[in-house]
């Protein structure tokens, strides 16, 4: 689920400003299709150098992908994640670059250091957590931890519910952690 960064602790020289006419980007990671969140709903990294990652954070979207993707174009929302994985078909949408800082973890200390992955469906309903979308998000998560150098364990792969302080319960209990940490492991 959907977690904004609270903006009142952001440095207001972090913030981005307007784009316009920027090319559209190909997305980090091959398989996917880029669908780029407004800039508005991220912190656009300043400078070549890259940020320090060391956290893969699970999300679940509680709406559509559809519905996600429009969320994250609307630039009153406030709120982003870096990957979305539709359920019927594990389709993977960039939103937000690796190198940006996608506002997803719901505390600034945890969107700097992590990239977020929200898959369409609802915590209660694990008929949304189709084989594709396993497997896809894995596949994902595997390359996202060998391009940021992250053991591919839980202790570097967790629940939004698991970051300090948060209301939030996603992915939920129907999240099958044995099999997607197998599948990372595999891909
Ligand atoms: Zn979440």
């Amino acid at each position: 689920m959907l977690q904004g960064a609270a903006l009142a602790v952001l440095p207001y020289s972090l913030l981005p400003g307007p784009r316009a006419g920027e090319p559209p980007r190909a997305p980090d990671h091959p398989p996917g299709v880029w669908e780029p969140a407004d800039p508005s709903n991220y912190t656009a990294a300043e400078g070549p150098a890259p940020r320090s990652v060391d956290l893969v954070v699970i999300h679940v979207t509680q709406t559509t992908y559809r519905n996600t993707l429009s969320v994250f174009r609307d630039p009153g929302k406030k709120v982003s994640a870096h990957y979305v994985v539709r359920s019927a078909d594990g389709l993977v949408a960039q939103c937000v670059r690796e190198r940006d800082i996608a506002w997803h973890a719901g505390d600034w200390d945890h969107n700097t250091r992590s990239i977020g992955i929200e898959h369409e469906g609802w915590v209660d309903d694990p008929d949304w957590f189709t084989d594709a979308l396993y497997e896809q998000s894995a596949r994902l998560t595997a390359a996202v931890c060998a391009r940021h150098g992250l053991p591919k364990d839980r202790a570097h792969i967790i629940a939004h519910h698991e970051i300090p302080g948060t209301d939030h319960t996603d992915p939920g209990p129907h999240w099958d952690w044995a099999r997607y940490l197998a599948l990372v492991n595999s891909a």
